[in-house]
């Protein structure tokens, strides 16, 4: 298993240098993560027993700026897993122009099992552990898969009383009160949707026509199907981990979102204030939305999705990968011979740290922005970029993968090859 996942993620690379030339100087740095740190962290469990727990924080490259990346909380992370999604935010901080290199953290667990208090003294541990590896010019941690504002909150003030010294810029998504952004939670959501508004109008495909199933009804997905249902989308089928419910006349986002923050699980309903009714629907599991007949697939889970076994059975001609690295690459080229348009998680669910970077920003003015300003900037970047690997995709005849990595890939060989090359020191 180990190195599967990252040598599946250089394979992207590989790609994008069929279509680039760049230094082979800088193709090396990047084939390889810069710093790798496994801990493990001992915590007081409530019964009084004491467990250890893996924790990862990789550095991938930070020839750019310093590194930038979540941290998630899951049974199924390891280093490899932990590497390969540090790979994708150099990639992704570098699509978008935001001037940080990539990094990504973990804690093997399940998060649902320990209570509130284990999880702070996990969190303040992993940090105790960690701290001469981040800090606001070094590595920003952020939110990611079960994690959110409160943890990051707790891995703030842990660092701070380590310094002696409040520093908020060392993570971000952290809750507003502690130095958080407007709309840093909604933010992946928001980035994909003006994603999804920049490119749908190229295929003439109006909101009203365009039905959508969300694979993951977490903070992206399920902000991101309300989105879409108030845009006029009709989105037909949502799941969580537990599975999903498909009604081809529509759901109301709403009321699932209502539904699910009182019970904790997915229900096909119509909400009336508090009175919520089961609407007509079939249940499905997740490996069954993936394969439905919609036009717009929106996997906004975990990766590995839809792999070389499933792919020949997508029927949807559109995928916006909101959860990262969602299709693996020998699905890539599946879908693709299929005509199935992917765009890439690198440019699709970058709103979320494009917000981490406005939140640090204003951490290091110490000047707030209004909510308007952070979503505005937002839609700015998201739309330009998006335009530009729209152009690279044309000019290059590839894929909007390809040409998202052919973007990044300038960017980070101008920053490596800035600071010299074999060139400047053998001619
Ligand atoms: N975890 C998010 C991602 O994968 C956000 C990272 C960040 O804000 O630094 O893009």
């Amino acid at each position: 298993m180990t190195a599967t996942l990252l040598s599946d993620a250089n394979q992207r690379l590989e790609k994008a240098l069929q279509y680039v030339t760049i230094h082979e100087d800088a193709i090396e740095r990047l084939k390889f993560p810069k710093a790798s740190l496994t801990v493990s962290i001992p915590v007081r469990m409530d019964d009084g027993s004491l467990r250890v727990f893996q924790g990862y924080r990789v550095r991938y490259d930070d020839s750019r700026g310093p590194t930038k990346g979540g941290v998630r909380f899951h049974p199924s992370v390891t280093l490899d897993e932990v590497q390969s999604l540090a790979f994708w935010m150099t990639f992704k901080c570098a699509a978008l122009s935001i001037p940080f290199g990539g990094a990504k953290g973990g804690i093997t667990l399940n998060p649902k099992e320990l209570s509130k208090f284990e999880l702070e003294r996990l969190s303040r541990g992993y940090i105790d552990l960690i701290a001469d590896f981040i800090g606001p010019d070094i590595d920003i941690p952020a939110p990611d898969v079960y994690t959110n504002p409160m943890i990051m909150g707790w891995m703030m003030d842990q660092y701070s009383t380590i310094r002696r010294q409040i520093t908020p810029a060392v993570v971000t998504g952290k809750p507003l009160t502690m130095g958080g952004s407007l709309g840093r939670e909604t933010a992946t959501a928001m980035g994909a949707f003006f994603t999804i508004q920049t490119l749908m109008p190229k295929y003439d495909r109006r909101p009203e026509e365009t039905t959508v199933a969300v694979q993951g009804f977490g903070n992206a997905g399920s902000v991101i199907a309300e989105l879409l249902f108030r845009a006029g989308y009709k989105v037909v089928a949502v799941s969580d981990s537990q599975g999903g419910v498909y009604a081809p006349e529509g759901l109301d986002i709403p009321s699932i979102r209502q539904f699910k923050e009182s019970t904790r699980g997915i229900k096909a309903v119509y909400c009336k204030g508090t009175v919520c009714n089961s609407i007509d629907h079939e249940v499905l599991t997740n490996a069954e939305l993936l394969e439905l007949d919609v036009d717009i697939l929106v996997p906004a889970a975990l990766e590995n999705q839809i792999t070389g076994e499933n792919a020949a059975r997508i029927r949807a001609p559109f995928i916006f990968e909101v959860a990262n690295g969602p299709i693996t690459s020998a699905a890539d080229q599946i879908l693709e011979e299929k005509g199935i348009q992917v765009f890439p998680d690198i440019l699709v669910n970058a709103g979320g740290v494009t917000v981490s970077y406005f939140e640090w920003v204003q951490n290091r003015c110490g000047y707030y922005w209004s909510l308007e300003e952070v979503n505005q900037r937002l839609k700015e970047k998201m739309t330009r970029e998006t335009e530009l690997i729209w152009v690279i995709s044309h000019e290059l005849s590839c894929s909007m993968r390809t040409a998202a990595y052919v973007h990044a890939l300038k960017r980070l060989a101008e920053a490596i090859e800035a600071k010299g090359t074999r060139d400047d020191y053998t001619s």
